[in-house]
Parts: structure tokens; C-alpha cells; sequence
């Protein structure tokens, strides 16, 4: 088995039938990049930036957020690269984006929506992903987006940021994460004109079920194997428009069942932590497409979280 399982590491993510799951993952420095491509890496789906400078006191310079988004590309050889920009608040403080004191922190001015409190410090962030994207495949995503109107605002900044520098970089893709429920249900509107949006199943959980995600004592509720999570999923792959690719970067696509569940209910393609990138595609080339699909049917129809746990024994559901 584990011999397999290196074996599958080399190949690129697919179904034991040939339909591509491209596996990619998420890192936050450049060592983590060259670990991550030794692992079997199709790229890198997050790069959370406020993790790669959280030690700094003041926001960087476009030029040192350039220098460390290229090495990372190069890291990654020629294969994509999605730097998420400024993802701020509730549990992830920055000394240079403060936010405000608030009653409710994970409901209040986090993501995208502190930005607007310092559009500057976004448009440089925006500035150097931009200037690298020049010469790397590096794509961009918007976090805690909750609505088309914050999208278009954030499209309004990455405007601003290309005609300062002469125009969007061809090839460049632009999407947003959907982490909210509101997003999930809104997605018609809230990913149209968006190359991808990637599903964060992390915050989507918290959201949905309205239960902290680092509080141990409401971590079942928190639990992204909650059906109506998986709900929101599927609904987010039937009516996200046409042309708009889904991926997944929330630590469910790292569970190597839930997975195959993500693939069955549409999602195309994966992003998990480094050290699952070999186990997910290994669990990906057990099952066809249909058998995947069948194993997302039976999951959206349990009634709790427990239930869809017992189906993600492999014993259930592996088909080759
Ligand atoms: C998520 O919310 O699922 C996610 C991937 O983002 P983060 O964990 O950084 O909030
Ligand atoms: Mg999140």
C-alpha cells in the first residue's frame, strides 16, 4: 500500500477511470513549497500570505512581497500558484492590519472586509502578485467574500492596481473564496465573470453551523463533514456559471475519503495540506467517477456528521 501510494504521489490527481482531480496544496513559505512539489504538488491552491509575513510589524513593501511570491512560484516550477490576498481577523491577527475591537470578531471587519479600512495595503499586495504573474502562472483570490458587491469592489482595487502597471498579466486567473453561506447560496451572482472559486470548508463550517472552528467544545457542530456543509457544495458546483472552475483548499479536501466525496459532488480540483497530497490521490485512483458520484449521493443524504464519517470507511465505497 504505500508503495502505491508513492507510486500514485508521481501521477497527476485522477479517478481510477482517467477523470482529473488535480491534487495542489497549501503553503505558506518557500520550504514548505519545495516539500509540497516533493510530495506530489500539482501546484499550490492557498498561499496564505498573512501566515507567510505574519511576523512583520509593518506591512511589506511591494518589492519584498514579490521577491517571496516569486521564490514560492519557482518553488513550483511552472506549475499554478494562488496567493490569496490579506485574509485578516477573527482568528488571525496582523500587527499591520489591526482590526477593530468588536463584541463578535468572526462576524465582524475580517477578510476582504477590513480592506477597505486600507485599500492601499491591498492594492500593493495586488501590485506584486501582478508583477509576478508576469513571468509565473500566479493566480489571485479575494477571502470572506459574503457578496457580489464586495467583489466588485475588490475588482474595482485589482484594477486600479494593473493600469498602474500596464495592464492585467495575461493568464493571470482571478477568483474568490467561498466561505460563507451567504457566498455558497449567491454564487450566480457572487463568482459571475470569476475564472474559480475555491470552497474554504474551514469558515464555511464555522458559518454554516453557526459554531466557532477553534472551540473544542463546539468542534462536532464545527465538523465540514455536516451534510448540510456538503449541501452547500453541491449547490455551489450546480450554479456557479459556466466557465467558473470550483476547487476546494478547506482541511476537508485533506481527508482522503472526503475527498473523493468533493469529486462526486463536482469539485475540480483539490488543495490540502502538504503531507496528504500522495493519501488523497491514492484514494482518488481506488474509485471511478460514477463511484464517487454514488459515494456523494449517499453522503448528502445522511441526517448528521457521524453518519457520513462511517461512510468514509474506504471498505464502503473503494471500487477498485
Ligand atoms: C477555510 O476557511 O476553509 C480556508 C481554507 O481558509 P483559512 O483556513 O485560512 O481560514
Ligand atoms: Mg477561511
Amino acid at each position: 500500500e504505500a508503495e502505491r501510494v508513492l507510486a500514485t504521489a508521481r501521477e497527476p490527481g485522477a479517478t481510477a477511470d482517467g477523470h482529473p482531480v488535480p491534487v495542489l496544496a497549501n503553503v505558506t513559505t518557500p520550504a514548505d513549497a519545495g516539500r509540497a512539489v516533493a510530495f506530489g504538488a500539482q501546484g499550490c491552491g492557498l498561499l496564505r500570505t498573512e501566515v507567510l509575513f505574519g511576523h512583520l510589524d509593518d506591512a511589506p513593501s511591494v518589492e519584498a512581497q514579490a521577491v517571496a511570491f516569486a521564490g514560492i512560484a519557482e518553488a513550483f516550477a511552472g506549475r499554478p500558484v494562488t496567493v490569496r490576498t490579506w485574509d485578516v481577523g477573527g482568528d488571525k491577527p496582523l500587527s499591520f492590519l489591526p482590526a477593530p475591537d468588536e463584541a463578535n470578531p468572526f462576524l465582524g471587519e475580517r477578510g476582504l472586509r477590513l480592506m477597505r479600512r486600507a485599500p492601499e495595503v491591498l492594492r500593493d499586495q495586488l501590485t506584486a502578485i501582478c508583477l509576478v504573474a508576469r513571468d509565473h502562472p500566479v493566480h489571485v483570490m479575494f477571502p470572506m467574500v459574503s457578496t457580489a458587491e464586495e467583489v466588485a469592489w475588490a475588482l474595482e482595487r485589482l484594477d486600479e492596481a494593473t493600469s498602474a502597471i500596464g495592464g492585467r498579466p495575461a493568464g493571470m486567473r482571478v477568483g474568490v473564496m467561498i466561505e460563507v453561506p451567504a457566498a455558497a447560496l449567491a454564487v450566480r451572482h457572487v463568482a459571475q465573470g470569476l475564472d474559480f472559486v475555491s470552497i474554504g470548508t474551514n469558515d464555511l463550517a464555522q458559518y454554516t453551523m453557526a459554531a466557532e472552528r477553534g472551540n473544542t467544545a463546539v468542534s462536532a457542530l464545527a465538523d465540514a463533514r455536516q451534510p448540510v456543509v456538503l449541501d452547500l457544495v453541491a449547490r455551489v458546483c450546480a450554479e456557479v456559471p459556466e466557465g467558473t472552475h470550483v476547487a476546494v483548499c478547506g482541511a476537508l479536501a485533506g481527508d482522503p475519503a472526503a475527498a473523493v466525496v468533493l469529486a462526486g459532488l463536482g469539485v475540480e480540483e483539490l488543495s490540502v495540506v502538504p503531507t496528504r497530497v500522495a493519501l488523497v490521490k491514492a484514494r482518488l485512483r481506488d474509485v471511478t467517477l460514477a463511484g464517487a458520484q454514488d459515494l456523494a449521493r449517499r453522503a448528502l443524504a445522511c441526517g448528521s456528521a457521524a453518519e457520513v464519517s462511517e461512510l468514509f470507511d474506504p471498505v464502503q465505497w473503494r471500487t477498485v
